[in-house]
């Protein structure tokens, strides 16, 4: 699709599914576009370069966001660093479903030292939809990549004119044209400073806690060989005190064990006791994250453990994670 050699500045899109790419179906809404379709709905239009630069697409996957697994989250945290191997890469734009976004932008995050821009855009409304809010998300995202001031900030996700760290978003809304929020808009960046792993992902799950929840959940997930399991407890990290016995046993079994909360904002302190407590759980052995929610945690920890990381480093990864203001 692109005719010129591939040492002038251009910016790479690599293309992986979600709305943004889909059409309206007798069969619902389904990907459809590919990269070229993509880059010919959005219009690159930047006064902070002399000339446009090219831009290169990628069909790496056609999927909705939901159905991906972990490898393919990793995959495209993988082919982001690659593009930027090239040095005549600008930056690097994802268009994604925003099912998932906030996992695979995060877990893309984690892995880019480098201080090029990377944006991760999608959309609300299909492609053919008269309401298809995706060209303009592209190219606003295609813009970002070219401003100087978006160097240096890691992984960043615009919807909607919003744009936003991918450290801490989480989608907030299933209709909103601005799909997210974010826990806290200044956590910083902690690289692995480790290669992408190509094979098969450590196994994390994430449970959510409620009243009446089985604790056997979590003997489960330790049965099925879960290398981490992720708990969104209720308010500050609590939970009822039967989950702690089933903590102790897979923390002792092994199992990397992060409790973080269900409520969307404020910092998870841990506070309460009786039995069950953020307190009582952290006795148990459990990491509490204080910023991240249990999907970004959860694909945290997945990063983490895929990369040969012990315990001791998932703590203090996630002591790591306080916001610099
Ligand atoms: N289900 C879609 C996806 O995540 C939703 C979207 O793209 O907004 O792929």
């Amino acid at each position: 699709m692109h005719q010129r050699p591939a040492t002038d500045p251009h910016i790479v899109l690599i293309s992986t599914g979600g709305t943004i790419a889909a059409h309206s179906t007798a069969d619902g809404t389904v990907p459809r576009l590919t990269a070229a379709d993509l880059i010919g709905t959005g219009s690159l239009n930047t006064g902070s370069l002399s000339t446009e630069p090219r831009i290169i697409g990628v069909d790496l996957m056609s999927v909705d966001s939901s159905a991906m697994s972990v490898a393919d989250q990793f995959a495209i945290a993988a082919a982001v660093v690659d593009a930027l191997t090239d040095p005549a890469t600008i930056g690097v734009v994802v268009t994604h479903g925003t099912d998932t976004m906030e996992e695979t932008s995060y877990l893309t995050d984690l892995f880019v030292a480098d201080d090029r821009p990377v944006v991760f855009t999608g959309a609300q409304h299909p492609a053919d939809s008269a309401l298809s809010d995706g060209p303009a998300n592209l190219a606003a995202a295609l813009r970002l990549v070219t401003e100087p001031n978006s160097r240096g900030r890691g992984v960043l996700v615009a919807m909607a004119g919003e744009v936003r760290s991918a450290r801490g978003i989480f989608k907030s809304s299933t209709t909103d044209l601005d799909a997210f929020d974010t826990v806290h808009g200044d956590l910083p960046r902690h690289t692995l400073d480790r290669p992408v792993p190509r094979g098969r992902p450590a196994r994390v799950d994430a449970l959510a806690l409620y009243p009446g929840v089985s604790p056997g959940l979590i003997a489960a997930a330790v049965a099925q060989q879960s290398a981490g399991i992720v708990l969104a407890a209720t308010g500050s990290g609590n939970a009822h005190p039967d989950i702690t016995a089933e903590v102790i046993a897979a923390v002792r079994a092994g199992v990397v064990v992060v409790v973080t909360s269900r409520v969307p904002h404020g910092e998870v302190v841990p506070a309460y006791g009786g039995g069950g407590g953020a307190v009582d759980l952290e006795r148990a052995g459990a990491i509490v994250s204080r910023w991240l929610r249990a999907p970004q945690a959860r694909i945290a920890v997945s990063a983490l453990l895929s990369t040969g990381a012990s315990v001791h480093d998932v703590r203090a990864f996630f002591c790591d994670t306080t916001p610099t203001t």
